[in-house]
């Protein structure tokens, strides 16, 4: 493969260094000392504190959605926002088996079951095809949701995920769910920074989940953001996220099965820098797609480019090999030369708690899971 080596090198060249290479570092350029030694001085480090009210306006005002709740993790994040959904025990939940695993496990943490369907080769993202034909064969509709033929269950969400901040094809699937009442709830942890027609991912849908995991392409430590342009459901986000507490000067009663999912303050301090940060970031990163499309298109490697009408953050890039052995190839010789490369994700099916879950064809699903390979995507230091 010819291109192994002036891509080894370039690497090498942007990142400025000899050593390995990873796929996904965090940079703190920004205020993120600042910040958090402020929340020392002050002594609010915990569940509490003014830079938790200013990450969520920041949220906010990047997404533009009506509100944004700051919690713990973009797991817990996705949990909460299928249960204000609507998901109850023993419901099912549309999504893709593409996917890392916290979309699936969101689901059964909510005592439902996931529905695998496959993805489009474009978006690598749920495919408004797959859910229109499965819901056309399997979908019932009756006065209280629909319901799936083969279980006789209830298919209460539809949960597509945008797949490394490449976003789905969000009209055709929003037409398809809302014609049979299911909600979408939007796994957006990939993708803040991508905007679908314009408006930011996250927002299209009933509600949104972000992570500021370590590896995302800002971070708070450990975090995450659950938003919603339904500003009654913002609210009751909050309020269960924070132990479903009657607001009282000193009583502490709860009125319902509440989670201390709160992100704390010192969390909150890094997240509210990073955000700062996030334009920059962007730039930076589109940038850097731009120098790798150039290096890989002489090749049989396709670099996976943004689609019409979209605007990707290009959180992590990728690539797409011929087949399985181009791959293996591939992931060797970089891996090898201290260059992280990743395949993606195997599909939800093959592990052992999701191995028994309704599922289509997978076709594309299978395509991809067998030639998409990450990148280093970092910004430079
Ligand atoms: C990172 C990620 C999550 C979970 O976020 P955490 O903050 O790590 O809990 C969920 N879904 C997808 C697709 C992710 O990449």
């Amino acid at each position: 493969m010819q291109v192994l080596k002036p891509f080894i090198e370039f690497t090498r060249e942007y990142y400025m260094t000899k050593d390995f290479i990873p796929l996904h570092e965090p940079r703190f350029r920004g205020n993120e000392k600042t910040y958090l030694l402020d929340t020392i001085d002050s002594t609010f480090v915990s569940s509490v504190g003014a830079y938790v009210d200013r990450f969520e306006e920041q949220m906010q005002n990047i997404t533009k959605a009506q509100k944004a709740v700051a919690v713990v993790n973009g797991t817990a994040a996705l949990q909460v926002a299928l249960r204000l959904a609507g998901v109850q025990k023993g419901d099912e939940v549309i999504t893709q088996a593409l996917t890392f695993v916290a979309t699936a496990n969101a689901i059964a943490y909510n005592n439902a079951t996931p529905i695998f369907l496959d993805v489009d080769l474009d978006t690598m993202g749920l495919s408004p095809k797959a859910v229109g034909q499965f819901l056309e064969e399997y979908g019932e509709l009756r006065d209280d949701g629909c319901y799936n033929k083969t279980t006789g269950n209830r298919i209460a969400a539809c949960l597509p995920m945008h797949t490394f901040g490449f976003p789905v094809h969000l009209d055709e699937l929003l037409t398809i769910c809302n014609k049979r009442n299911i909600p979408v709830v939007e796994d957006a942890a990939e993708s803040l920074g991508s905007y679908y027609k314009g408006q930011h991912t996250g927002t299209l849908g009933l509600m949104g989940a972000f992570s500021f995991n370590g590896n995302k392409i800002v971070t708070s430590g450990g975090g995450g953001a659950i938003v919603s342009n339904n500003e009654n459901l913002g609210d009751k986000a909050k309020y269960l996220t924070t132990t479903a507490k009657k607001p009282h000067p000193y009583e502490f009663y709860h009125d319902e099965l509440g989670y201390n999912y709160r992100m704390p303050n010192l969390n909150a301090a890094l997240a509210c820098a990073q955000l700062e940060m996030l334009e920059q970031y962007l730039e930076e990163k589109r940038d850097l797609a731009e120098k790798y499309k150039q290096l890989f298109s002489p090749e049989k490697v396709k670099f996976r480019d943004e689609l019409e009408n979209t605007k990707a953050n290009y959180w992590l890039m990728a690539v797409e090999l011929e087949n399985k052995k181009e791959r293996n190839l591939f992931l060797e010789h970089t891996n090898k030369a201290g260059v992280m490369t990743r395949p993606i994700w195997q599909l939800m099916y093959r592990l052992p708690m999701y191995k028994d879950c309704q599922r289509d064809t997978q076709k594309n699903a299978e395509f991809l899971e067998e030639r998409i390979v990450n990148i280093p995507s970092s910004v430079s230091k």
